[in-house]
């Protein structure tokens, strides 16, 4: 809320276009029962958000996470509208979540969840309502059980419903890699923006699921030297350089880095938020909200933050680096690449047709660019730090377009 008032006080918004924007129009709650695969039933809460639709049918993905909240889930479907904004793509703003930790679910148990989430709440889903999306823990195959709960409901096959999905049935060409994409996009024009060059540049990476973990391998092939890295079991560190296409293959077999420290690829760290604290050109928090605090702020040595998380940084963060000159590149900007190709995903599910992965990344890079120099121009003619400039682009788009449908009631 500060960083909208922050930015909504630069372009003297009125009180009544305020009123039009801030607040999500519409959240739901439901209670999902589920037999568990020992005859039992559970039930689990699920949540739905839709914070604005004035630009477009809502999106934005679905997290399954204990700690899911719906004051989390409101949050993030506020980030949405204006990150859909800030990168111009015609949607709106929504979240959705589960209180789970999905790890501790059989395939079948996490099946009938998310289905009967799907349904529960099939009101609100629809092409043209309201698109999710995958989120912290939620991939492909969900992405698959949503669609496929809504289309037998609909009798229609209705791939546009839902974005991320898997390639054989819909999904896009580069969309498991676009967010990481998009953040390598946003930090080489950020880099060029202050004459400097990506090659050995180090950076920390924090997260090492779908966005830390293919930005890692991103930045690594740009030249970059990767000195941290981490995720739910521990940071690792190694001052030469981790060799991140070794530390890809041992995730992906062990299913995340613990025990990485046993490869001799790098040690582990005592505390794993030491990693925010290292030595490096570039943090990368790729993990989850507000890792960065008043708390650590201070301790941060980096020159560049490119957030692939949604709001990694707090408002008091985001003070402290500001007075240190650090260059931030904000979440709504730096992880927009996964809702640009989500939107490109439901453009090939509408068209019927298919692209090529070179149109894709190309696209996306035209977009990240675009989005890019609007917030970087903005910053320039306000005087402010990019996240307000990001806010400012974006909070200009919505209320525009909400003002232009005016209030019908
Ligand atoms: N979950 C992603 C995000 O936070 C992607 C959302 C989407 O593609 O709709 O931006």
């Amino acid at each position: 809320m500060k960083q909208f008032d922050q930015a909504a006080a630069l372009l003297k918004l009125t009180a009544s276009q305020t009123a039009m924007i801030k607040q999500p129009r519409k959240c739901v709650e439901v209670t999902l029962p589920i037999r568990m695969d020992d005859g039992t039933i559970k039930t689990f809460t699920g949540y739905r958000v839709q914070h604005n639709i004035a630009r477009g049918p809502a999106k934005g993905g679905v997290r399954y996470h204990p700690n899911v909240s719906l004051d989390e889930v409101k949050a993030l479907s506020f980030w949405m509208t204006f990150k859909c904004a800030v990168a111009n793509i015609p949607m709106g703003g929504g979240k959705g979540g589960i209180i789970v930790d999905p790890q501790k679910l059989s395939h079948g148990e996490l099946e009938r969840l998310s289905r009967r989430y799907f349904s529960e709440l099939e009101e609100m889903f629809g092409p043209d309502r309201d698109v999710p999306a995958p989120d912290v823990n939620t991939n492909p195959q969900i992405m698959a059980w949503f669609m496929d709960t809504y289309s037998m409901h609909k009798r229609e096959h209705l791939p546009a419903v839902v974005t991320g999905k898997p390639l054989e049935i819909g999904g896009s060409k580069g969309r498991v890699l676009a967010t990481s994409l998009g953040l390598l996009f946003a930090t080489r024009r950020a880099v060029a923006a202050n004459g400097e060059k990506m090659a050995g540049l180090t950076v920390a990476v924090q997260g090492f699921g779908n966005v830390g973990g293919n930005a890692a391998v991103l930045l690594h092939q740009d030249g970059c030297k990767i000195l941290a890295i981490s995720d739910q079991y521990g940071a690792f560190h190694n001052p030469d350089g981790i060799n991140v296409p070794e530390a890809m293959k041992y995730a992906e077999k062990n299913n995340g880095l613990k025990g990485f420290e046993s490869t001799k690829l790098a040690k582990k760290m005592a505390d794993p938020m030491e990693l925010l604290e290292l030595k490096v050109e570039i943090l990368a928090p790729c993990a989850l909200e507000l890792q960065l605090t008043k708390a650590n702020a201070n301790k941060v040595k980096a020159r560049y933050i490119a957030e692939g998380a949604n709001g990694p940084c707090d408002s008091d963060a985001d003070e402290i680096f500001n007075k240190k000159g650090i260059f931030v590149i904000p979440d709504i900007l730096c992880n927009a690449g996964g809702v640009v190709v989500s939107y490109f995903e439901w453009v090939q599910n509408r068209m019927g047709y298919y692209w090529s992965v070179d149109r894709i990344n190309r696209e996306l890079e035209d977009v990240m660019n675009i989005a890019f120099d609007a917030v970087y121009e903005t910053q320039l003619q306000y005087n402010c730090p990019m996240r307000v400039a990001a806010f400012a682009v974006a909070i200009k788009r919505v209320s525009v377009a909400s003002e232009m449908r005016g209030l019908y009631a």
